[in-house]
């Protein structure tokens, strides 16, 4: 996630962090991108936005669950990628605990991909709940 065009693909935002999502249909029902809206790395991350990080996981995390067959939702920072700091999220989908762990990214990869109504739909239902605790849509 770069900062050169850092609207793309955000779905809500509040005044500290935004979530990205829609990207490509892929074979999970639904993944994300958590970041601050500023540019911060994890390591000068400021204490506000330290602060609320736990809980905005804890949010987002309640919003993908929302999600008819939306078992648990993992999420995790591989740091390799864009400085701009991010988390990703990746639903999985329910009953299916051969996806558990780490390997659920690639799953993402090899999985039938899901349909785009439903993929939509999907997007539709986690920025509906995240609007729930306040915050803004982004089309
Ligand atoms: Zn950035």
């Amino acid at each position: 996630m770069t900062c050169s065009d850092p609207n793309k693909f955000v779905i809500w935002r509040d005044d500290q962090w935004q979530l990205k999502a829609g990207f490509e249909p892929n074979g999970l029902p639904f993944v994300a991108v958590l970041e601050p809206r500023e540019h911060y790395r994890l390591d000068n991350l400021t204490p506000e936005l330290l602060a609320t990080l736990g809980p905005i996981i804890q949010r987002v995390a309640g919003a993908i669950r929302r999600i008819d067959g939306v078992g648990r939702t993992h999420f995790n920072r591989w740091g390799d990628g864009s400085e701009h700091f991010h988390i990703w999220f990746l639903a999985r989908p329910l009953g299916q605990m051969q996806f558990r762990g780490a390997m659920i990214a690639a799953w993402d990869e090899i999985l039938p991909k899901v349909p785009d109504e439903e993929f939509k739909a999907n997007v539709h239902t986690v920025t509906a709940a995240l609007l729930e605790g306040g915050g803004e849509s982004v089309d």
